[in-house]
């Protein structure tokens, strides 16, 4: 056994036993545990894991606790995908409203509202998906790459919550997929819709874009500007109380 001092930052406090946020406080290890072990025994899956400081200097999660280590645990800053690819996910089956959005947003989210964790695990390793979901246990497996545990219950803080760790905003690319199925739009001519839209929206409308997966046409109607709004504000809130007001 190593008793070693743990301090959790920020909102790493939400995975603590309540009278251990936001303090330092002792914790007995197993012997020979990695703070990667340590850490998740008391709750907080390794994903969550940002920069870490033992005894002051930088560390890593795979490092043993030694006894009276000072172990300061951080949450992840923002996360850049490698190079100039944006992000792709795989929602866990509780965050459908979190996925539209995405979607919305341009983002390749794969979700079903019947997908299970190890068809999430296996996804997220093939095709190199970050893992959303709010379900600790599953960010802790071994298996588990790139995951992120989602704290906000409602989509639009959720959505606010992954565009901030993931720094969407330069990725963003809306109305580009199908709500749907997660395929990408490809542009339609007029003529090509005008019996499968309703002739008003034909005359008014001159872009149109189909999904190829379930036949859907998609134009830049009043609930497109509607979701645009809706995002705008989901993404961009403004402050309740501005300065000086
Ligand atoms: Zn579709």
């Amino acid at each position: 056994m190593a008793i070693a001092t743990f301090r959790f930052h920020g909102e790493l406090a939400d995975f603590l036993a309540r009278e251990r946020r936001s303090i330092e406080f002792d914790h007995s290890c197993a012997r020979a545990a990695t703070v990667k072990h340590a850490v998740e025994s008391l709750g907080v899956p390794h994903t969550e894991v940002g920069r870490l400081l033992v005894n002051g200097g930088p560390a890593t999660l795979s490092r043993i606790v030694r006894e009276g280590d000072a172990i300061e645990v951080f949450p992840p800053a923002t996360e850049c995908a490698a190079g100039d690819e944006a992000p792709h996910f795989v929602a866990d089956a509780h965050l459908g409203g979190l996925a539209r959005f995405l979607r919305m947003l341009g983002f390749d989210t794969l979700y079903a509202n019947t997908i299970t964790d190890r068809e999430i695990l296996e996804l997220a390793a093939r095709e190199r998906r970050i893992v959303l979901t709010r379900d600790r246990e599953l960010l802790k497996c071994r298996e588990m790459m790139r995951g992120c545990f989602v704290h906000a219950k409602k989509p639009e803080a959720q959505l606010r919550e992954i565009a901030g760790r993931y720094g969407l905003e330069r990725y963003m690319r809306p109305f580009t997929l199908c709500l749907h199925c997660n395929l990408p739009l490809e542009a339609i001519e007029r003529n090509a819709v005008r019996e499968r839209v309703p002739g008003r929206i034909a005359e008014r409308y001159a872009q149109f874009a189909h999904c190829r997966g379930c036949q859907r046409i998609y134009w830049e109607g009043s609930h497109w500007a509607r979701m645009r709004e809706m995002l705008d504000a989901c993404l961009f809130p403004r402050d309740p109380v501005g300065p000086g007001q």
